[in-house]
């Protein structure tokens, strides 16, 4: 089981930005009110039906559902979550929430362990956006910023993997960019040369780019607003590969546990010597 990073929230936010922008909501039905944050379900009823749905943005890891040009409804999708385009009438077996269009269609929020969550937000200076850390893709990444968040005992990988630090890198990416910078990940930001960061900011915001065109990777539950998969899997080089050879030097690929998730890299073609390992 695992979390969609920003390449599938991306792949996700450009389908339903395609085909749902500009619609106008007709009708809300809440399923499940464990999800809803900042907001009930009369209150969204209310605000919400007979409003435009302007656009469908990203921030980080969050959905932002665009409604009546001012009001944000953040959906972060957790574990299982997933954001599905349906004929009116039809049903998913974990469905937790549906937007219905006036004229066809619905958006529903389909949530299997129910770990997802739907925020509502008058901008994006609000909790939980406004702690999230620098972005690819956006001005808030700066290589001198970049630079200054590796100055710290934590591990390279940890540091990645911190939202409040850098936004929509999960353990997949993180994996295969410190593999591509050369970087090993257990070892402490500060220790790391400056050609080896320099060459993570550099490559970061590439493979990110790379899993979007191939509309993200799929392991187990992720799906796109049409409920395809994604495709960047046969594109890995190091993540869940432990016991193949490194397509750059021939070494085996090895895998450690780092805070409960799986780091997987070259032990000889990553730079750096590790301190106390993970
Ligand atoms: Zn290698």
């Amino acid at each position: 089981m695992r979390m969609p990073e920003l390449p599938e929230v991306e792949t996700i936010v450009r389908g339903l930005d395609s085909q749902i922008s500009g619609k106008t909501i007709e009708k809300i039905t809440v399923f499940d009110e464990e999800l809803l944050r900042n907001v009930d379900t009369s209150e969204l009823k209310r605000e919400f039906e007979g409003e435009d749905l302007t656009a469908v943005r990203r921030k980080g890891k969050y959905i932002l559902l665009e409604i009546g040009g001012d009001r944000l409804l953040a959906v972060h999708l957790r574990m299982t979550g997933k954001m599905l385009l349906r004929e009116k009438g039809e049903e998913t077996d974990y469905q937790r929430i549906s937007f219905r269009f006036r004229g066809n269609g619905q958006l529903i929020m389909d949530n299997m362990r129910r770990f997802g969550t739907l925020d509502l937000l008058t901008d994006e200076k609000q909790e939980p956006l406004v702690s999230l850390g620098i972005e690819p893709f956006t001005d808030s990444y700066r290589w001198k910023d970049f630079r200054e968040l590796f100055e710290t005992t934590q591990p390279l990988k940890l540091v990645l993997l911190d939202q409040k630090k850098i936004t929509g890198l999960g353990n997949i990416y993180s994996n295969e960019a410190l593999f591509r910078a050369g970087l090993n990940p257990l070892i402490p930001g500060e220790d790391a040369s400056e050609s080896g960061l320099k060459k993570l900011y550099e490559t970061i915001p590439k493979v990110l780019e790379e899993a979007i065109e191939q509309n993200g990777t799929t392991f187990s539950t992720y799906r796109d607003s049409s409920g395809d998969s994604g495709n960047f899997q046969n594109f890995l080089d190091v993540y869940q590969k432990e016991g193949e050879r490194c397509p750059r030097c021939g070494s085996e690929i090895i895998k450690v546990d780092q805070s409960g998730r799986g780091t997987y890299y070259c032990p000889k073609c990553q730079e750096g010597k590790e301190e106390g390992g993970g």
